[in-house]
């Protein structure tokens, strides 16, 4: 494959990058003394930026996006063959792909019926957010309306999502946020500690963990919560999956004080972890499953917001009242290069085993990684579940101090001189993102796995030692 790239176009793309680009999450004072990577290329796991140096992407497209790997000729194909028959219509009609890939979908989830499209993982939370707050004015005369967020858990960039975000950190300056948005404690057996719960471990700490959101629906008053939303696996916040029990509790609990099940797939979603869906690592019953990232691989901007036939009833009615159907409207939730990508994306899937791939090169590199931690005392704790992975840093493994973030970042720009892009998260607490996180595309080989450890263990000894 030839990642070369034309001098001339180069250079006219790093000046309109550093002259007009506004990136995310980015301190842009860094682009005075440094060029943008622009990632020119892509196929398979590997990446070539401008200078036609080729990556292994250990990240999936940065944000554990790219579940199916780049350059995949059948879904551009779909969604030109799509795109040139009609590229769009809003929802209140329907259209050949979306009402497919819906179905699609719907067989794999069982107990849920229902797909709503939208056009990014935010969107499709404040869409079960605002059905919550819906429910609680049809049904409960205007109560219930609150809706119950865990700390370290992320939602989205919209005011309302943020709302539900548990990393301050994030939210600092943008306040003042949504009001009915309650936090619940995290349940990282890491930092149990934090929750003056160190005396507990295994399925103990899971259930304790999940008490303590019954602490706060009691506290709150249950006519008062409408919702729980959680992430199966919490991403951004340190890749964390919750203990045994946790789930099972957490279930009871929700069914206890009828408080609706909303599960933020947007990174699990669609195999990240080895199965379709995150929660279904569980046994949960979600009443409301929200996905994006890898719905379609970012081959096309396609959300969904997934429910039950049991919420989707309570829409509906023959009275024509206008204020009894879900008033919303997605733009772009009418694209139908999104779901004409994403069946293809799931057909992917299906065809090259990808969810049993992950499965094992996930337990492979748990294993790589656990090694690396005996190996190097800075790695306090590894976790995940698939191909979703994190290795948290620490200056100490007694006190669990995390190191510096700087540090942190060495160690991503040393496995970058190595050709692996790896990612840092945590919490986004300025100055101490200490969590390696690892989000490979579902068709990562053993070779690739081995690579990127290996990477990672070249470059945690020449930032530590
Ligand atoms: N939920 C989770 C768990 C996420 O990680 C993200 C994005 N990182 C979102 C929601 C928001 O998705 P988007 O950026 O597409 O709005």
């Amino acid at each position: 494959m030839d990642g070369t790239f034309n001098e001339n176009d180069l250079s006219r793309v790093v000046e309109a990058d550093k002259a007009h680009m506004w990136h995310h999450l980015f301190q842009h004072k860094a682009l005075e003394s440094s060029d943008p990577r622009i990632i020119v290329e892509g196929k398979g796991m590997r990446v070539w930026d401008q200078n036609g140096k080729e990556f292994l992407d250990a990240v999936s497209g940065g944000v554990w996006t790219v579940n199916v790997g780049y350059g995949r000729e059948n879904i551009c194909k779909a969604v030109y063959d799509q795109l040139m028959k009609v590229c769009y219509f809003a929802n209140s009609a329907g259209s050949i792909p979306g009402a497919l890939f819906a179905e699609k979908l719907i067989s794999k989830m069982p107990g849920m019926t229902r797909v709503y499209y939208t056009n990014s993982g935010s969107e499709a939370n404040e869409k079960a957010f605002k059905m919550v707050r819906q429910i609680a004015h049809k049904k409960y005369g205007g109560k219930k309306t609150k809706i119950l967020y865990r700390d370290r858990d992320y939602h989205g960039s919209t005011l309302a999502t943020m709302s539900a975000g548990g990393q301050d950190e994030r939210n600092a300056q943008y306040g003042p946020f949504a009001p009915d948005f309650v936090r619940v404690p995290h349940c990282m057996e890491y930092r149990k500690h934090e929750l003056g719960l160190e005396h507990l471990s295994g399925r103990e700490f899971g259930i304790a963990a999940a008490d303590a959101i019954e602490e706060v629906i009691l506290r709150e008053g249950p006519e008062t919560v409408g919702a729980l939303c959680l992430e199966p696996v919490t991403a951004g916040g340190g890749v964390i999956e919750a203990p045994e029990g946790y789930w099972e509790r957490v279930q009871e609990i929700c069914k206890k004080y009828d408080v609706l099940l909303h599960i933020d797939e947007v990174v699990c979603g669609v195999g990240r972890t080895g199965k379709w869906f995150g929660y279904q690592q569980y046994g949960i019953k979600p009443d409301f499953v929200t996905m994006a990232k890898g719905v379609a691989s970012g081959y096309a901007a396609i959300a969904c917001m997934v429910t039950t036939e049991e919420v989707f009833e309570m829409f509906k009615d023959d009275t024509s009242d206008p204020m009894n159907y879900f008033r919303d409207i997605s733009t772009f939730g009418g694209c139908t290069a999104g779901p004409a990508a994403a069946l293809v994306n799931m057909q992917i899937i299906e065809d090259e085993n990808l969810l049993d791939n992950c499965a094992a090169m996930g337990e492979r590199m748990l294993d790589n990684l656990r090694k690396l931690q005996e190996k190097h005392a800075v790695i306090g704790d590894v976790r995940g579940k698939g191909l979703f992975l994190g290795a948290e840093l620490v200056q100490d493994r007694e006190t669990k101090e995390p190191v510096d973030e700087k540090l942190a970042q060495q160690v991503v720009a040393e496995c970058g001189a190595q050709g692996v892009i790896i990612g840092v998260t945590n919490r986004s607490l300025p100055g101490r993102n200490n969590t390696l996180c690892f989000s490979p595309a579902l068709i990562a080989t053993a070779d690739d796995i081995d690579q990127i450890c290996d990477a990672v263990d070249k470059a945690l000894t020449k930032v530590f030692g």
